[in-house]
């Protein structure tokens, strides 16, 4: 306590401090270090944008119609330290028992070199999502580890690079399904011992898709009605194997798809599913190393046939060559993805769970095959001899094959339970009369003379683990014993010594450019500081060692954090109640769209199906409409970029009866604040429709608007943009969504903790506070922040981007600019007209970008052929001048090519990015100098960073698609 009064004493003087007009704080404040330029780079900014202040600046920005008059009803700001006391004494609220519950959560252990040197490590976390390959080739050669192990384990062709939880993967199986099965069926058959978090996504997805769910016993199913496709789990819920061959085959004779959700540990030992004919498995990666987190996040799988390559969701990782011939990896067949394809994309996934999966690949090249076999070995054995203990003290347990789980028979369920609290153990509660066991990699023998002794009651044990251990049969036998070897490629043989490890993670980490080398300045992606002080909390045990469905008195920790975050971030938006539960922003569009839907049905306007897109929005949201059983209608933005007030009234009034949503985003995705924001609200709601907000651009807006005040129903957040959740790479994110009180009752929930009312759209992921272990990012940036610090950032935030705007305009010109001529927190260079004159497209000045040591901006969206440029308040403005030198220092180089000087097709720019290999060499046959091509700046002399590979040839990979390191061998052969 007593440091908690310091740091507020510290607190009240700096507030004293900073009666700036403009609120700067001074430079012994986080928020000061949040902030990129100092209060002398804000007044040089603000005179060459020719403003006297930060306000001026902001009014001149913002229309003042839609402008928050009040003041964010926030904690005040605090120091790193005082905010880390205050956090430390919320999570020991937290009881860290041992939980034995299973259902797809296992407690692992996390080797302390990949904990340290990846999941608390800047390099790999702070990365974007590997769209620019060249500098994003470690992670992808991670990524392509992790695809190679799940091929491996579950036996099947191909595998993406994550998704967002089971079952959500599970959902999308069963979309997967519904598109390329044969069977003309529109019935799903979900196994009735599947884990039930996954039953319950999986039926909320179903609903609105028009999809049948058909719940039964996977034993006496017999096809009838018909069906598309089928859902098993492997091991049951209840810890039961089954030989499912008969039921694939039966599935198979009606063209129906099957998926496994499959333990991944497990298939260490048993047959895989794609050994008996599975042809989708689906699962967590959780257990391999990734803390329980209270539910996330952690990273699914999917694992499918070749044949159905065109409609796995997600992202896939693949081989191909750069322009030297060199292997090199980057993302395959993204023509499948919402980002192109739009309402018709195979799912709406964008951020996935890339760091999470690169962990989970880490840990099986930490351990190898003979490790991760001896894991599954020591689990298996355990519970074995757990339940012959258990049968001994007169229990009955499952009949079937267990590989870590028992379903244990018992009318004293209550009275054990008691007993378990008592010894600090969470055991599942199947019902009143059984109780259910799993065991994991850190469950020790004396965990299991514990549990007997439970069972036992006051009766002393009858036997010994070693007597009971001698009468035991250990090995699966035919049909369940697996026979195929897995992971016998090099990379997870090679690296069993920590000193080799490190070395492979450090080289991998090198290869990535990450926020630790400079500004990653993609438009609508917010990389902005992610604070090590805002990390810290995330490997906490009293964060990260949770059950997601731990009796709720044993998180009361947790749900102080959750009741606090929700009421700050309702306040920050303007809305009356906030669900945590969506692990990214499209599942949170999906979300609030079903809550939508939900809301007009509740009302007898079921017919209400028409989503208006406007034609700028981002791919996740036509993508999510569809999800939902929408009709996407696409409206048209005019010459400024604005959505056309024409269009949207002719379209509004055309589909009056049918209108659900209109989904919109602001500041538009043009990078301007629309002024007639309310107006287009107003025209929506006159015609009995609601504004669905997209909330990824809050970054412009927290302290200065709120869209729950300017007319939207519904916005979701991107926490890992706005808030300070890290990219990871790729993810993870959380999306939470803001509604106002009429909706609060369709919010999501979940049944095993009980969350959520009778008129609930159902569960949208698997844990009912979505990736709850990384929600302490956000409450501590805003805490650290206060109201004042988190206005000041989205002021500098503008102020940054207009800054660049105006720098950079009359070297390439700003599209579009709001009525005084300004942007709001990220701006869109044109380079289209550089085609013609110089033969140069958007692409050879982002990969040229990167002989300068920079990632480029946002390509070719939301308009093709231009940059969207967001620099975030997290970068100073000697960071954002250097940019703009490299951005003209190329403009410069596009000049010599536009005038003849240099050679339009061999030139600085198409042969970008320079690798170190193709200019430490003797031959040299380039019509400039190295130095040109490797230092085109002062800084580049200093510090370079070299990508690994040069230009990747993208078609030559989708036409050769290769996706696990077998591949990556026979290219380098
Ligand atoms: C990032 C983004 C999304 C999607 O969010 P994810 O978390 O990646 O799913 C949606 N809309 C816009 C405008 C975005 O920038």
């Amino acid at each position: 306590m007593l440091n908690f009064d310091l740091a507020a004493n510290q607190n009240a003087t700096n507030q004293g401090n900073c009666e700036f007009p403009e609120a700067i704080l001074p430079r012994d404040s986080f928020v000061s270090r949040h902030l990129g330029p100092d209060r002398n780079e804000v007044h040089e900014m603000l005179q060459v944008l020719g403003f006297s202040t930060l306000d001026e600046l902001i009014e001149s920005t913002i229309p003042a119609s839609i402008r928050f008059q009040g003041s964010l009803n926030l904690p005040e700001a605090t120091s790193e330290y005082a905010a880390l006391t205050q956090l430390k004494e919320i999570a020991a609220q937290n009881l860290v028992y041992k939980s034995f519950i299973g259902m797809g959560y296992y407690d692992c252990l996390t080797p302390p070199v990949i904990q340290r040197n990846i999941l608390e490590n800047p390099g790999w976390y702070t990365a974007y999502t590997p769209y620019q390959a060249e500098v994003a080739q470690g992670r992808l050669e991670a990524l392509l580890n992790f695809q190679t192990m799940i091929i491996d384990l579950t036996g099947l062709e191909i595998a993406n690079a994550s998704l967002l939880d089971e079952a959500t993967a599970a959902a999308e199986a069963m979309s997967m399904s519904y598109a390329v099965a044969k069977s003309k069926a529109n019935a799903f058959f979900v196994a009735d011992d599947c884990h039930p978090q996954i039953i319950e996504v999986v039926k909320t997805r179903a609903q609105s898709l028009g999809i049948e769910v058909i719940m039964g016993s996977h034993q006496s199913f017999d096809f009838q009605p018909p069906i598309f496709g089928a859902l098993l789990q492997y091991p049951a819920t209840d810890g039961a194997i089954y030989d499912y061959r008969e039921f694939v085959k039966k599935a198979h004779q009606v063209e129906a798809v099957v998926t496994v959700a499959a333990d991944l540990l497990s298939l260490a030992l048993l047959v895989p599913p794609g050994e008996f004919g599975a042809d989708i498995a689906v699962g967590s990666t959780q257990r391999f190393g990734v803390p329980l987190g209270y539910g996330g996040p952690h990273a699914a799988y999917f694992a499918t046939r070749e044949a159905y390559k065109r409609q796995i969701p997600g992202r896939i990782v693949g081989i191909s060559k750069d322009k030297t011939g060199k292997p090199a990896l980057r993302l395959a067949l993204q023509t499948r993805e919402q980002h192109i394809r739009r309402d018709r994309a195979t799912s709406n996934i964008c951020t996935a769970q890339v760091l999470l999966a690169v962990i989970a690949s880490m840990y099986a090249v930490y351990h190898g095959a003979e490790g991760i076999q001896k894991i599954a070995r020591k689990v298996h054995n355990l519970t074995v001899i757990l339940a012959a203990g258990l049968q001994r003290l007169g229990y009955k347990t499952n009949d079937t094959p267990i590989f870590d789980t028992l379903r244990v028979e018992t009318n004293q369920a209550q009275a054990i339970l008691a007993a378990t609290e008592q010894e600090k153990i969470n055991l599942r509660l199947f019902d009143n009369t059984a109780l259910g066991i799993s065991l994991d990699e850190t469950t020790a023998v004396e965990d299991i003379l514990k549990l007997w002794q439970i069972f036992a009651g006051k009766e002393e044990l009858p036997f010994t683990v070693a007597e009971i251990a001698a009468s035991t049969q250990f090995n699966f036998e035919s049909p369940f014993a697996r026979s195929s070897k897995y992971l016998k490629d090099a990379v997870f043989n090679r690296y069993h010594s920590e000193t080799e490890l490190l070395r492979y993670l450090h080289q991998l980490q090198a290869k990535d450019l990450s926020l630790t080398t400079s500004m990653i300045p993609l438009g609508s992606c917010t990389m902005k500081l992610n604070a090590t002080a805002e990390m810290v909390p995330i490997t906490w045990a009293e964060f990260s060692k949770i059950h997601p469905f731990v009796p709720l008195n044993q998180t009361q920790g947790y749900q102080k954090l959750f009741q606090q975050l929700e009421t700050w971030l309702a306040e920050i938006t303007g809305f009356d109640a906030i669900s945590l539960q969506p692990n990214a922003g499209s599942q949170g569009e999906y979300t609030g769209l079903k809550v939508i839907c939900k809301y007009h049905q509740s009302r007898g306007e079921k017919q209400r199906n028409i989503c208006l897109i406007p034609e700028s929005a981002h791919g996740t949201n036509p993508a999510s409409a569809v999800m939902c059983g929408l009709k996407v209608v696409a409206v048209k933005c005019n010459q400024r970029g604005d959505i056309d007030l024409a269009d949207l009234k002719a379209k509004t009034a055309k589909h009056s009866e049918k209108l659900a949503a209109l989904m919109v985003t602001y500041p538009s995705t043009h990078g301007v604040f629309e002024e007639q924001i309310q107006l287009i609200c107003e025209i929506i709601h006159n015609h009995g429709g609601q504004v669905y907000l997209d909330g990824a651009n809050m970054n412009a807006q927290v302290g200065l608007c709120r869209p729950g005040d300017y007319g939207a129903d519904v916005c979701h957040l991107n926490l890992h943009k706005t808030f300070c959740i890290p990219h990871g790479g790729g993810g993870p994110g959380m999306g939470p969504v803001g509604v106002k009180a009429h909706l609060k009752p369709f919010l999501p929930g979940n049944s095993v903790v009980n969350l959520g009312g009778k008129d609930s759209i159902g569960a949208v992921a698997a844990a009912p506070w979505g990736s709850a272990s990384i929600l302490p990012i956000s409450w501590m940036y805003i805490v650290l922040m206060g109201a004042k610090g988190l206005t000041e950032a989205t002021k500098i935030a503008i102020l940054n981007a207009n800054y660049l705007a105006h720098r950079l305009d009359s070297y390439y010109p700003v599209l579009f600019k709001g009525k005084s001529g300004l942007v709001a927190h990220e701006c869109i260079i044109d380079l289209r007209p550089l085609k013609k004159q110089a033969n140069i497209e958007v692409d050879d000045i982002a990969k040229r970008l990167m002989d300068y040591g920079f990632h480029a901006p946002t390509v070719s969206w939301p308009v093709a052929g231009t940059m969207m440029i967001e620099p975030t308040e997290s970068e100073s403005l000697a960071e954002l001048e250097r940019f703009c030198q490299a951005m003209m220092a190329i403009r410069k180089e596009i000049d010599d090519l536009a005038t003849g000087k240099a050679d339009l097709e061999n030139n600085l720019l198409k042969n970008a990015p320079h690798t170190a290999e193709t200019l430490i060499c003797s031959e040299w046959n380039y019509p400039y100098s190295r130095e040109e091509a490797a230092y085109p700046a002062p800084w580049t002399k200093e510090y370079k960073f070299w990508c690994p590979v040069g230009r990747i040839d993208n078609a030559f990979g989708d036409r050769n698609l290769v996706c696990s390191c077998q591949g990556m061998e026979a290219y380098q052969e």
